[in-house]
């Protein structure tokens, strides 16, 4: 008899619990979001797939939120939306003047820091220059296309990105080349002074060779020592420090 009460007891007190934590519940989800407001969630960046926007949160400053859109990831397997334009898109100084005008473009941190680059390196005797910075998504669509045309898709998919998986569309990649290799876009440039000279230097302006030697199975792209993405600091000191790709340091 007693313990038939006890029982009963229990279940009153389990029903109790199960009440408090629906309450709780409610209160943080209903009440809670319409006392905060959404205007303290960051607005979403470019790609939901993206692993360091997860990591974004209200109370971030937003020079950590600047340098979480920095190392936004575009491969084969995360793509960025085909409507996304970055809205700083700054013009570059110093181009191939033969190549296509709308691709003179990069974000503002990174064309500041493309100068520099530039710059630096003409300091060491060294000419560089932009053959493409930013590319629209439907700019790569006709690129990809004529590409596939060509060369057929299984080799095309080697060295283009499909329309949305191309980070020119981030404004944050740009490809150089120099007159030594008659501003060609060629691997040969690796092994140019100027080539050494970008993948031994480029890190200090917050870029990094985004598609080394030896990595392909990694970025998926065959080698381009002329392809540097803009990461900044301190992501391209650690990234070329460690000998790493921007996969690799994001995984970490
Ligand atoms: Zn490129």
């Amino acid at each position: 008899m007693k313990r038939r009460r006890k029982n009963k007891r229990n279940r009153g007190l389990l029903l109790v619990a199960f009440f408090v934590v629906l309450a709780t519940i409610f209160f943080t989800k209903i009440v809670g979001n319409s006392l905060l407001g959404d205007k303290d969630k960051p607005e979403a960046l470019i790609s939901s797939e993206q692993p360091s926007q997860e990591k974004t949160n209200g109370e971030k400053s937003e020079e950590v939120i600047q340098n979480q859109e920095m190392l936004i990831l575009v491969n084969k397997q995360h793509a960025v939306d085909a409507s996304y334009i970055p809205e700083d898109l700054a013009p570059i100084k110093y181009f191939a003047s033969d190549r296509s005008a709308q691709s003179r473009f990069m974000r503002q941190e990174a064309s500041e820091h493309f100068h520099q680059l530039v710059e630096g390196a003409k300091e060491s005797g060294y000419e560089l220059v932009m053959t493409t910075a930013y590319r629209s998504y439907e700019f790569q669509n006709t690129l990809y296309t004529n590409y596939v045309n060509k060369y057929g898709q299984a080799e095309a998919d080697t060295f283009s990105a499909k329309p949305g998986q191309s980070e020119h569309q981030t404004g944050l990649a740009v490809d150089i080349s120099t007159p030594t290799v008659q501003y060609r876009l060629t691997s040969e440039l690796g092994e140019t002074a100027e080539g050494q000279w970008m993948a031994e230097h480029a890190h200090e302006y917050g870029f990094i060779l985004r598609y080394p030697k030896g990595k392909e199975d990694i970025t998926g792209y065959q080698y381009e020592p002329w392809h540097l993405r803009y990461v900044g600091q301190p992501a391209a000191d650690e990234i070329y420090e460690q000998g790493i790709t921007l996969e690799e340091y994001l995984e970490e």
